[in-house]
């Protein structure tokens, strides 16, 4: 079973729990293993802020991976394919693996 299958045919990100996500990380971890420390910290990182009030409700996002939505001032990294996510979170993804967790892009493909 590829990964792209899995990933496909199974999985639906936007509605699997941060252990769910870590357990297929686990289970597709043996062909792709995740980015080192140094790797992740490359990443553009900055803090959550709204752009403007009145749009703040529509424009709150949620973090893929912890279904949470961002609050003002958490810590966010970019991938270089534009998807967003707590820094914390994508740091823990990106150690099991190397792919984006919405578009299966390789991070540093
Ligand atoms: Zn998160
Ligand atoms: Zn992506």
């Amino acid at each position: 079973l590829s990964l792209q299958v899995a990933w496909q045919d199974n999985v639906d990100p936007d509605n699997m729990t941060y252990e769910e996500l870590l357990d297929l990380g686990e289970a597709v971890g043996t062909q792709s293993r995740g980015l080192s420390q140094d790797l992740i910290n490359l990443l553009p990182n900055s803090k959550y802020k709204f752009k403007n009030l009145f749009s703040a409700k529509k424009a709150r996002k949620r973090c893929v991976v912890c279904q949470m939505r961002y609050k003002r001032g958490d810590r966010q990294i970019k991938l270089p394919c534009k998807h967003v996510y707590h820094s914390d979170c994508i740091t823990k993804w990106l150690s099991i693996n190397k792919i984006c967790p919405i578009c299966n892009t390789e991070v540093f493909g």
